[in-house]
């Protein structure tokens, strides 16, 4: 049996990947700081899955912790997707992100060096594009300058992976994530954002579900069909297969290059109005909405093609935006029922 560490395995994505590997036949290990997830995810992963993985509690940022950590394992594959991800709070405390992001993501792949673990796969975004020129996006499109120190350490993870596989036996994959949104049709494991949430769909369900009083949609003055920006929504339980794939490539050498990327979304892009209109069918109720300033920051239209990924890793998104919208839904209504957030 494979044994696979997935460091953030308690967060959002994490934990819906450890789900998926471990139906998959692996054996997982998970380091999580619980910084932003709850122990109890383990539990609840656990009793989806009925195998409990194997869980560390510490910060990546303890390099001591991570050498002896690949010291005493034997581990087939990392996926890491530890790292600070608002944006926001990245402006104002940019050297908290790079610390988070950058220097943990040196220490393991050090470690991995050092005790010859080879496979990687690294969690990156689609917002390394910004506004690209060309709609859908390939993976050959430009990097562009990032809007936020979050999105530099995005881009300078790659480049640290990439520079890492040329001149040792690492091998990366990393995974370009679109909007990972939904959550796990059990309804045992979801989104938990911390306060306010930035995130459109979980905005919208808190919304649904009388937290907030409205929605306000940033904009309706963007050169689309209704003014609303567009993004590529895609659910949280595809992408985690997709980093099934990706391991399984690298795990079976069929990797055609050391340092490989792949954009991770459905292929097409939604309307924030359009999101709106998808929510009050697939839930059957109005939602409160109001319309305001653009964003700072925001651009104008994101949606991936997808071609690479399908043709690479077999892999292609299967959900529909209304298993997306219900199942964010039916998350939120358990949250809200259930105290899950302790
Ligand atoms: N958005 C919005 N209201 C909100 C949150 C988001 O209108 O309360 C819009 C945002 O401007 C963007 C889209 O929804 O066009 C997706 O935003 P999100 O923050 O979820 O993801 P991003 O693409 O910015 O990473």
């Amino acid at each position: 049996m494979q044994r696979i560490l997935v460091t953030g395995g308690l967060g959002f994505i994490g934990s819906h990947t450890v789900v998926e590997l471990q139906q998959a036949g692996y054996d997982v290990v998970i380091i999580d700081d619980l910084s932003n997830s709850q122990l109890s995810v383990l539990d609840r992963i656990t009793s989806i899955t009925g195998m409990k993985p194997d869980f560390h509690q510490f910060d990546l940022k303890e390099k001591e912790k991570v050498h002896q950590f690949f010291q005493q394992e034997k581990i087939d594959g990392v996926i890491h997707f530890a790292a600070s991800k608002a944006v926001g709070e990245s402006v104002n405390e940019p050297l908290k992100y790079y610390e988070n992001n950058i220097n943990t993501l040196v220490y393991v792949l050090k470690a991995m060096n050092n005790n010859q673990v080879e496979n990687f796969i690294f969690s990156s975004s689609c917002t390394v594009y910004g506004q690209a020129d060309e709609l859908p996006i390939t993976e050959s499109a430009p990097v562009k300058t990032a809007e936020s120190p979050y999105g530099n350490t995005k881009q300078i993870g790659e480049e640290i992976l990439k520079e890492t596989t040329t001149v040792s036996n690492l091998n990366g994959i990393a995974l370009r994530y679109f909007n990972p949104i939904g959550a796990h049709a059990s309804a045992k494991i979801g989104e938990l954002p911390i306060g306010v949430p930035q995130n459109l769909i979980p905005y919208i369900t808190q919304t649904a579900i009388g937290i907030r009083e409205e929605l306000s949609i940033f904009g309706d003055d963007y050169p689309t069909e209704d003014g609303t920006a567009i993004r590529d929504y895609i659910h949280v339980v595809d992408l985690a297969k997709a980093h099934i794939k990706a391991l399984e490539r690298l795990i079976e050498n069929r990797n055609k290059e050391k340092y490989e990327v792949f954009n991770v979304g459905t292929g097409s892009g939604s309307s924030v109005l359009e999101i709106v209109k998808a929510f009050e069918k697939a839930t059957n109720q109005d939602l409160a909405y109001k319309i305001v300033e653009r964003r700072a920051g925001d651009i104008t239209a994101a949606f991936a093609d997808t071609t690479l990924a399908e043709k690479e890793l077999n892999w292609k998104a299967e959900l529909t935006l209304e298993d997306c919208l219900l199942s964010a839904w039916n998350w939120q209504k358990k949250i809200h029922e259930n105290t899950l957030v302790e």
